[in-house]
């Protein structure tokens, strides 16, 4: 088996979707993957992503998981299926509004800072009550985006406690929020997290989707 039939299998076991991370490797390598059955892929700058989806299969489900700037927005609105990095209201109204002109809705995760590292984007606790009070408010504006859970990043070290507790920290957050906001809204079931250095631990710790990008392609440059 390949890495590829590998890593699916063990994340079908786990009812866990896989998002192919695809920066920086070209087209025909991508394709290569789609041919075998893949059919998310994940990119995390907007000219790159825009190109390649110019290029491959139109059935292929894009998802940024990069930081992304409101101007942004625009240009993926179009085609996007998910957003994982959100991490404020500023962004979240932008996505809202370039939505509704595409006559979409476009699905979105919060990003929120786990790691120790403060270089990471994301929000932090309080930023994403503020934005849960506002996408739940009874008059919400924000009909065009549909939050469908978290997204975090833990910190890149390899004391496998220190990643467990903070993917265990996300997961305790989210099933926190989902009791206290969003109990009628289905749709917030996803928790986007690991990576291929510690997607294992991500998955004991609950996560439902993993970004795998170098175990599929091979390291990058
Ligand atoms: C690059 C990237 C990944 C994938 O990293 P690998 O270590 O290659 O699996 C996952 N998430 C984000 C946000 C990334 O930028």
């Amino acid at each position: 088996m390949n890495p590829y039939e590998l890593i699916s299998a063990e994340l079908k076991k786990n009812n866990v979707t896989l998002v192919a991370v695809s920066k920086t490797k070209p087209i025909e390598e991508i394709k290569g993957l789609y041919d075998q059955g893949q059919r998310i892929f994940g990119e995390n700058k907007v000219q790159e992503l825009i190109e390649k989806q110019s290029l491959l299969p139109k059935d292929i489900e894009w998802h940024l998981i990069g930081h992304l700037q409101s101007n942004k927005v625009k240009y993926i609105a179009p085609f996007i299926a998910m957003i994982h990095s959100v991490d404020s209201l500023k962004l979240l109204f932008e996505i809202n509004k370039e939505a509704q002109k595409n006559n979409r809705i476009i699905q979105v995760l919060i990003q929120i800072h786990i790691a120790q590292e403060s270089t990471k984007f994301g929000a932090d606790e309080k930023e994403l009550i503020e934005i849960l009070e506002y996408y739940c408010a009874e008059n919400s504006s924000l009909q065009f985006i549909e939050i469908v859970g978290l997204m975090g990043m833990a910190s890149n070290t390899d004391d496998a406690t220190q990643v467990s507790n903070e993917f265990l920290h996300l997961k305790s957050l989210f099933n926190t929020v989902k009791k206290s906001y969003l109990l009628n809204k289905h749709s917030f079931n996803q928790l986007s997290m690991g990576m291929s250095s510690d997607y294992t631990l991500a998955i004991q710790a609950g996560s439902t989707m993993v970004r795998i990008g170098s175990l599929l392609f091979g390291k990058r440059d």
